[in-house]
Formats: structure tokens, sequence, C-alpha cells
């Protein structure tokens, strides 16, 4: 088997979270290597929305860590490697009936906890935004959020030269030793003191332990037309009832439109149990598209180009995985981001990054960390036994 090199820490994954780990990593002097079995943003991160988005989070942990990651957004887009891929914008979020209004209640409450990151702008009706349709009976515009497309947000990042790149590679297993992790890649191995596995929903291919389900979303891309007639996400408050409720349970379609700096719209997206990328059926994108079009009319005008799904990596009790794998002293998990690891990825990559190099995370978010460890299954099944 040939040897390709030593490095401090490898990162095996170039999706959004590994590629943000990949460069914290270098920005603290550490030699780092980033293998993907296909290329960077090959999977979730290249077939994804990108609302880099408080508003949608559970309260606790989930909600606490993406207001620090869209604060540190900011920064990184202001003079870092999101500069080309962070875009400030409003977020609307529309309801009709009364489990909708009720699910928007509930988020202006939960807003007051975060500070001041996020704000609510106006309440009302739907006339605060013209171009809503009928069927819009509640409107809320929150500012503070923005959007980032997961591959260019991981294109950002890979732009440094200090992160050595290898793909195609897939990792067969991870040997871990006293002097370090050998990483097997078939007729190949890699060697380095630290091992972050950033593999989302193919976690389970290395650590079938780790309760990682595969959750599909399909999307859609209209053609170009004039920027600017939407000038933020309109968001379903069926969106937000959707990441606790069974999807076909809900009275209408989760629905987020996305304006994008192109003229186009992407419009997203569901949640199915499967985890099949290709899978895109007419059926169900229809009535995205019904519903998006009976939300903002002006979409009547405009021609489906794109369609498409990705497969999100969902947890089982909700909760991302981050942390030392069970059993070990030098491999890292950072997986299970479900909907949200576009939004989480700065402020996760950072954190990460510390623990690989041996340092106590930022004592703000030590506690909410501290609730995504691995661990918390290996005590749950030791329990069972
Ligand atoms: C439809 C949809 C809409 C979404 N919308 C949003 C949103 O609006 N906001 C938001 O914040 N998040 C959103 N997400 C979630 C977000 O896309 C994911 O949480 C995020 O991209 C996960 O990044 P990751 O780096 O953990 O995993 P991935 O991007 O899945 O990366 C894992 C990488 O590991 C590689 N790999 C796998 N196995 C191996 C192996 N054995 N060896 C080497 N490499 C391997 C893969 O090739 C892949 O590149 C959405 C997801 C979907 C599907």
């Amino acid at each position: 088997m040939d040897d390709l090199g030593r490095y401090d820490a490898i990162v095996l994954g170039a999706g959004v979270i590994g590629a943000s780990t990949a460069w914290h990593l270098v920005q603290a002097g550490l030699s780092v290597a980033l293998v993907d079995a296909e290329g960077p943003a090959a999977a979730a991160s290249g077939a994804s929305d990108g609302a880099v988005s408080v508003a949608s989070k559970k309260p606790g942990p989930l909600a606490r860590l993406a207001t620090a990651s869209l604060l540190y957004t900011r920064n990184l887009a202001a003079d870092g490697p999101l500069m080309h891929g962070y875009h400030p914008r409003p977020t609307y979020i529309f309801g009709s009936g009364p489990a909708e209004g009720a699910a928007i209640d509930a988020l202006i409450a939960k807003l007051d906890a975060l500070g001041d990151a996020v704000r609510l702008r106006r309440d009302g009706a739907a006339d605060l935004l013209p171009g809503t349709g009928a069927s819009v009976e509640r409107l809320v515009e929150l500012t503070g959020e923005g959007h980032m497309p997961g591959y260019v947000a991981v294109a950002g990042y890979l732009r440094d030269p200090r992160i050595v790149k290898i793909w195609p590679a897939r990792v067969r297993g991870l040997e871990e030793t006293d002097a370090g992790v050998i990483v097997d890649l078939g007729t190949r191995r890699l060697h380095a003191s630290r091992v972050i596995a950033a593999l989302g929903v193919s976690t389970t291919t290395l650590f079938p332990q780790m309760p990682v389900i595969p959750r599909a979303g399909q999307l859609f891309v209209t053609d170009r037309g004039a920027p600017g007639a939407l000038p933020g996400a309109l968001t379903s408050a069926a969106y937000l009832l959707a990441k606790t409720t069974d999807m076909t349970a809900l009275p209408r379609p989760p629905v987020v439109i996305d304006p994008l700096s192109t003229g186009q719209y992407l419009i997203g997206s569901t949640r199915e149990d499967h985890a099949d990328p290709g899978r895109v059926d007419f059926a169900t994108l229809q009535k995205l598209m019904t519903r998006a079009a009976e939300t903002w009319p002006a979409l009547r005008n405009r021609r489906v180009i794109r369609a498409f799904a990705g497969v999100r990596a969902a947890v089982s009790d909700g909760l991302p995985i981050v942390g030392l794998a069970p059993g070990s002293t030098r491999v890292t998990l950072a997986t299970g981001f479900e909907g949200d690891g576009i939004c989480l990825s700065a402020v996760i990559g950072r954190e990460v990054a510390r623990m690989a190099a041996d340092e106590a995370p930022t004592p703000a978010l030590s506690g909410d960390l501290a609730a995504l460890a691995p661990t918390r299954f290996t005590a749950l099944q030791e329990g069972a036994a």
C-alpha cells in the first residue's frame, strides 16, 4: 500500500462542514489534508437551499449555535472566505390558518431569547410585501438573516492553498494507534495525529453505531427574470411546523421561495425519509409549485428549468453529532446537521478545529456543544443493555 503522507489533521468529507473545519485548522497553523470520495460539495452541500436562518431552528442548543454562527458568518463574509458566499436579506414568514398562525406566534416569542441577531421588523397582513397572493393571511418580516449556497461557501473555504485536497478518494476504514490514525484509501493510506469525519449521511458506513438517518428534499429552480422584486426569502410557517411534524400531516406543503442574485428563484423543499438523491417526482413538485405560485403569483410567468433532490443527514434525537467518536481519543465526528448545516457550518468548523487542536471550546458555546457529544448515544445503548 502506498503512503500518501503525514498530516497534523485529516478531514474526511469536503462538504460545507469539512471545508469549514479544514479552513479553520490551517488558520491555526496545522498541516491539513481534506479527502472526499467524489469532490467538493458532492453531497448535501451541493444540493440544498442556503438559508442562514435562526428563525427556523428549534429553541435550545440549535438556536443558540445558529445565532452564534450567523454572527460569525457575517464576520467571515466581511473580509474572509465567505466574502462572495453570504448575502444578507430579510426573511418573510407567511401563514394561513390557525396552525400556521400559532407557529408564527411561537417564532416571535422565541426571537427575544436570541438577543439582537435577528429582529422582528413588521408583523401584519400580507400587504406588508406587495405582490403576495390572496392565500397569505399573515406575514412577518425578520431582519438579520441571510443566504449562502453551500457549494459557494465550500469554494470560498477551499481557496486557501494550504489545504491539501485529495479526491476522488473513498475512505475504506480508520485504524487508531498510539502514534496516530491511519486512513485507508484502498491502495493508498494517509497518517494523521487527528481525524475529523464530516461525512454527512455516509457517516454510518464508517460509524454504524451512529443513528444518522437519510432525509431527502426536492427543490426546483426557475429561469431568470429581473432580480429584486422579492427582497428576501418567503418561508411558509408550515416549513417551521415540518421540522417537528410529519410533512404529510400538514394541511399545506411547506415551501421556501428564495430569490437568487441571478434573478432566478430557488424553491423547496420536501422532507422525505429516503436516501436517493436522484428521486425527483412530478406529483410532489407540483404541490410545491402550486403553493409557491399561490404565495408569490409572479412565479406563474416563470419556467422551471431544473429540479433536483439532496439528502440531509438527520439524527434520531434531532440534534447534530459533534465530538470525539465513542471509544476514540483522536477521531472527531461532525455530522447530522439535517437541514441546518449551511447555517451552522461557520461556527461548527471553528469549534471542531479547536477540539482537534486540543483547545477548549469558545466558553459561551461549551454547554451547547456538550449537548451534541456522540457519547449521548453510547450512554443510551449501555443503559438499554
Ligand atoms: C433539500 C435540502 C435543503 C437544505 N436547505 C438548507 C438550508 O436552507 N439551510 C441550511 O443551513 N442547510 C440546509 N440543508 C442542509 C445542508 O445542506 C446540510 O446540513 C449540509 O450541507 C451538510 O454538510 P456536511 O458537510 O455535513 O455533509 P455533505 O455535504 O453531505 O458532505 C459529506 C461529504 O462526505 C463525502 N463522503 C462520503 N463518504 C465518504 C467516504 N467514505 N470517503 C470520503 N468522502 C466521503 C461525500 O462525497 C460528501 O462530499 C439542506 C439540505 C437539503 C438536502
